[in-house]
């Protein structure tokens, strides 16, 4: 396989979950990713988690390792204060994001969309940092619409954004209908699938509805009928996501950006069959 894989951590809070970090980001060094990155909780509960960690990973593991920010409920001065920290301690890549606002947290922040964020690190910033975007295959739950979801996508890109990451889908035809519509309108920067390798069916169909992912009907219903049948699950999940990852490869996807929960099992697992 010729496309450059990355890698998603989110931080660790607790030393058992410090433990698991490390334990899976030490068993996916093997597969030598271009570069890993690290969640970011809306509404300030993770800020010194994120940067702690992006730390660790490039300090102990030796990861180039990029932070995500974003930049939804936060005011102008602590995400000129997070950037400054970013640069100081070596980062050169950033995941730009507007993120969710926790239910209940009335500021909606200064900058209200992603493209607002990237505007501030390229004039504050020059070029000091690479800067990845979000990118939605199947639509982002809130767009208006596909279409005017695909132009506000563009206004990142036009807004300084060096490449983009999707969001998780499985549906491999939905990833190359938005890239050839992306392409049509100009966009040239390179998007990355975004990959989510299946273990725990139950906890994958509640984060898909809430983020917008589709699990085709056939299978939610082959995952159904597996039961408390875990091993039977993992091995069905890492074929076919193995087999969606080919595709998209096959089809001039430039990467793959795994979102591996802290686990390295689904994702080696995954890897394991490509
Ligand atoms: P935007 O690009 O700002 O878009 C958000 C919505 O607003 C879309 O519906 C868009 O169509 C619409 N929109 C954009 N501009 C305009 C405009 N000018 N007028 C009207 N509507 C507009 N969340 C976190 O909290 N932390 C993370 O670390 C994190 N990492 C992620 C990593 C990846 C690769 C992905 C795909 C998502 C991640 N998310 C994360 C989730 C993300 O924050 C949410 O999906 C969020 O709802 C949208 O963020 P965005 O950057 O895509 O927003």
């Amino acid at each position: 396989m010729t496309a450059h894989v990355s890698f998603e951590f989110y931080p660790p809070k607790t030393d058992e979950q410090r433990t698991q970090l490390d334990r899976a980001a030490a068993r996916l060094k093997a597969h030598a990713p271009e570069y890993v990155s690290c969640t970011f909780g809306a509404g300030g509960s993770t800020l010194s988690y994120t940067s702690e960690t992006v730390r660790h990973l490039n300090q102990h593991h030796g990861f180039e390792a990029a932070p995500h920010l974003s930049c939804v409920g936060g005011n102008r001065e602590e995400i000129r204060e997070l950037l400054k920290l970013y640069r100081a301690i070596g980062c050169r890549r950033i995941v730009a994001l507007r993120g969710d606002l926790p239910s209940g947290m009335g500021f909606p922040g200064d900058l209200r969309y992603a493209a607002e964020l990237v505007q501030l690190i390229r004039a504050e910033h020059g070029d000091r940092f690479r800067i990845e975007v979000a990118a939605y295959p199947e639509t982002h739950p809130q767009a208006e619409d596909a279409l005017a979801d695909l132009r506000h996508f563009k206004a990142k890109v036009d807004a300084g954004a060096d490449a983009a990451i999707t969001q998780y889908f499985y549906n491999a035809d939905a990833y190359f209908r938005f890239v050839d519509d992306a392409r049509r309108l100009g966009v040239e920067v390179p998007i990355v699938p975004g990959i989510m390798p299946v273990s725990n069916f139950t906890q994958l169909r509640r984060f898909s509805e809430a983020c917008g992912a589709e699990i085709p009907r056939w299978i939610g219903k082959r995952m159904q009928a597996f039961g408390d049948d875990a091993e039977a699950i993992r091995e069905f999940g890492a074929d076919l996501v193995a087999g969606l990852c080919r595709r998209l490869v096959a089809g001039g996807a430039p990467g793959l950006h795994f979102y591996t929960l802290n686990l390295a099992r689904p994702t080696e697992a995954v890897l394991a069959r490509l």
